[in-house]
């Protein structure tokens, strides 16, 4: 048998792509910045696009999560008026288009976009606006993305039910599709919004939990039991409850399930196939994981957990779907065929409906990535 050549930056912009996990804020073009900025006289660490997005790669650089949230003041100042989340919004939409995303799930968190006088409803409905302008735009250029906003609560704050209710209230409308709780995960188990989660599960709302990035097995176990977690921001720390990863970890993920031992939390979200929105750079930078060639990405896929791949924040990790996955290509031997199987994963797991889905698989998915094999064969 012989290896398949090692997918190229341009097959994998080419191949449809699922993110489920790309702050709003942490997403934002540096000219864009620049341009919202000076009217409202926001100081900025550069003076120019470039140098501007050079600093916030090398702010998140710093190997801590609390250091890391800090470059968000930046974004987040210049994100306080209908217009200004609008733009972002659409712009997001473009850019990920342009790096050949076929569906995208945008998280923010309204509450961090009151200073200029917005309501928490008028700030969804100005991202919900953004959204569809992004989706016309590609469309009228000939392309097609589906763009769906997830509602956020910060947990180190304590308007979680508020937010709870505002997701609540705005279930499928303004593209509104889940509920997520963000902001430093260590010390703010989910537990403590217990509240709001009831209040979503009653409703029927899905939500996603940060769990496993900044803390460890217990936190993931309070996203999924008090969190009601249908997906897993992150994830990634859920190998602490497997037994023996170290040496398969070495090896790029390359291990036998027969010879691990798999913890209780690990082996619920393993079989109930829980979706981890991994996201390797950005766990890098955190220090959450040494690097993306012992990411525990390759590990958890290749022991059938439901893996998705996703960029976080593309501003502060300097990054895009295809830089992630041309990663994971180049430092952890991720072949076309693994994109692939992620990419449906995170299909699947997309808090739109069913027929929703089924509809972005068999339209969008599929046959683009049906191209790019034919092409890669025809070489
Ligand atoms: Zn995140």
């Amino acid at each position: 048998m012989t290896t398949p050549p090692v997918p190229t930056v341009d097959e994998i912009r080419l191949l449809p792509k699922v993110v489920l996990h790309d702050h709003l804020d942490g997403g934002l073009r540096p000219q864009t910045i620049l341009e919202l900025a000076e009217p409202i006289g926001h100081q900025l660490p550069a003076n120019d696009a470039e140098s501007l997005g050079r600093w916030f790669v090398d702010a998140a650089d710093s190997g801590s999560l609390v250091k890391y949230l800090e470059t968000f003041d930046h974004t987040i100042a210049v994100m306080q008026t209908a217009e200004s989340l609008e733009r972002v919004a659409r712009e997001a939409v473009i850019d990920l288009a342009a790096d050949g995303v076929v569906y995208a799930e945008q998280r923010w968190a309204p509450e961090q976009h009151l200073r200029g006088g917005l309501s928490l409803q008028e700030a969804v409905e100005a991202v919900g606006r953004g959204l569809a302008q992004g989706e016309q735009t590609v469309r009228d250029a000939g392309g097609e993305i589906i763009a769906r906003q997830l509602v956020t609560a910060m947990r180190h704050a304590d308007r979680s039910q508020e937010i709870a209710a505002l997701t609540l209230a705005n279930k499928g409308k303004h593209g509104v599709v889940g509920f997520d709780i963000a902001g430093a995960e260590k010390g703010f188990l989910p537990s403590l919004h217990s509240a709001a989660f009831d209040m979503l599960n009653k409703g029927l709302v899905p939500a996603t939990v940060h769990a496993g990035e900044a803390d460890g097995v217990a936190s993931i176990e309070d996203a999924l039991t008090a969190g009601h977690a249908v997906r897993l921001g992150h994830g990634a720390r859920i190998v602490e409850d497997i037994q023996g990863t170290e040496e398969a970890m070495r090896k790029r993920g390359k291990a036998d399930l027969s010879e691990l031992v798999v913890g209780p939390v690990a082996a619920w979200v393993r079989d109930r196939r829980i979706a981890l929105e991994l996201c390797p750079s950005s766990n890098v930078q955190t220090a959450t994981a040494v690097s993306v060639r012992e990411h525990p990405i390759s590990l958890l896929k290749n022991l059938g957990f439901a893996v998705t791949v996703n960029t976080d924040n593309r501003l502060m990790s300097g990054t895009s779907m295809t830089r992630e996955m041309h990663l994971l290509a180049t430092e952890a031997d991720w072949i076309l065929d693994d994109f692939l199987a992620v990419t449906l994963t995170a299909a699947w797991n997309a808090f739109i409906g069913f027929d929703e889905r089924q509809e972005l698989v068999e339209k969008l998915v599929l046959p683009r990535a049906t191209v790019v094999r034919e092409e890669r064969k025809s070489l």
